[in-house]
């Protein structure tokens, strides 16, 4: 077996051997599979081929940009096709002007958003999403499924710390994307995107920064480093334990088991935790037990709860203020019994105005 550009001595005949050979040769590029197929067919099979560029990615060298498989949405596996795009020892990316930003999130004061895309491709719809496509940052459902950091985040973090310094109280980590951004491929978070997100973190709390971050991926065990301020807030999305849920309407997201375990491992470590309960679903959308769900974030120190705002699903249940109502009711109670801090967002029954500065207290 011979691998273009690569020297004879270097390949061994095993996989390892072939990966090396295939990342040495285009570090740095983004390539087609069909491409390297053309490539490659006389030197090597392609299931040589898909096996190394699988030890690549399992390995966090290689990106593989998955074209859209619009018939097998909520089906992912690893297998590789020509229509891919491998990204070697890099990752899709784009350049902004700005970074950091006053939102208009009630609960949020400062916020980055690091990332164009999420992998989640959540249903509701995402409402980042759907602004996305209205200003034309992104084409369609698929495009905004294959995220791309900016490259040049870092940089523009420099220049506008001094100048927003002053004023910042906090940052949030994302309001339209996931620092902690799930690959349901191989089952764990996008390095890259994980890289960039802890960077971020770290560089605004050498400045005293406190940092809040929200995600539906993992997050990373990696917080409890002593680099990062232990005055951070961090947090999971989670309106439902349920596995249909799940896949039909956040269907690349991780598994919430196991967003709450892994969260569950940062408070375990002392870290400040929050989760955030919204859009939190009618019963004509799932019938589930929120005090089931309760119980099972009872550790974290802060909660968000907050109605199905993303269609007219839950308006059209019958009752669906009583509903509300009795669901916030809930909320208020069972973070009053557990010591958590609590916010009911606006548009909520039981939306109280006192604690809209839910993270400017510590
Ligand atoms: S996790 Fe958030 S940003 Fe990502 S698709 Fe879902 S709602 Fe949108």
């Amino acid at each position: 077996m011979t691998v273009i550009g690569c020297l004879h001595d270097q390949v061994d005949g095993s996989i390892e051997s072939v990966a090396a050979c295939l990342l040495a040769k285009h570090r740095g590029k983004a390539i087609p599979v069909l491409h390297l197929l053309t490539r490659a067919l006389s030197d090597f099979s392609s299931r040589d081929l898909e096996l190394a560029l699988g030890h690549l990615e399992m390995s966090g060298d290689v990106y593989i940009e998955r074209a859209p498989r619009v018939q097998e949405d909520t089906v992912v596996g690893q297998g590789i096709r020509s229509t891919d795009i491998v990204f070697f020892d890099t990752f899709p990316t784009i350049l902004r002007k700005s970074l950091l930003y006053k939102t208009g999130v009630e609960y949020g004061d400062f916020t980055i958003n690091h990332v164009l895309g999420c992998a989640h491709g959540c249903r509701y719809p995402c409402y980042a999403m759907v602004l996305a496509k209205r200003y034309g940052r992104v084409k369609d459902y698929d495009d905004w499924k294959h995220p791309r950091i900016v490259g040049n985040a870092l940089e523009l973090l420099e220049r506008e710390i001094p100048k927003y310094r002053r004023r910042i109280r906090s940052v949030h980590l994302s309001f339209t994307t996931d620092p902690f951004m799930y690959d349901a491929v191989n089952k764990r978070v996008f390095p890259w995107v994980k890289d960039l997100s802890l960077r971020i973190i770290a560089r605004l709390n050498r400045e005293d920064i406190r940092v809040t971050t929200l995600t539906k991926g993992l997050c990373p065990f990696e917080l409890t480093h002593e680099v990062y301020s232990r005055d951070n807030e961090y947090g999971i999305s989670l309106v439902s334990l349920d596995s249909w849920f799940h896949g039909k309407y956040e269907p690349f997201s991780a598994p919430p088991e196991k967003r709450v375990l892994a969260l569950r491992r940062l408070h375990d470590a002392g870290l400040k935790t929050w989760v955030s309960i919204e859009p939190y679903p009618t019963p004509n959308i799932i019938e589930q037990d929120l005090e089931f769900l309760l119980e099972k974030i009872a550790f974290v120190d802060k909660m968000i709860f907050g109605r199905w705002n993303y269609n007219g699903l839950a308006d059209s249940y019958q009752g669906v203020t009583e509903f509300y109502v009795m669901c916030s009711d809930m909320v208020v109670q069972f973070c009053r019994e557990h010591g958590i801090t609590c916010y009911i967002k606006k548009r909520t029954p039981q939306s109280s105005k006192t604690t809209r500065s839910i993270f400017s207290v510590q």
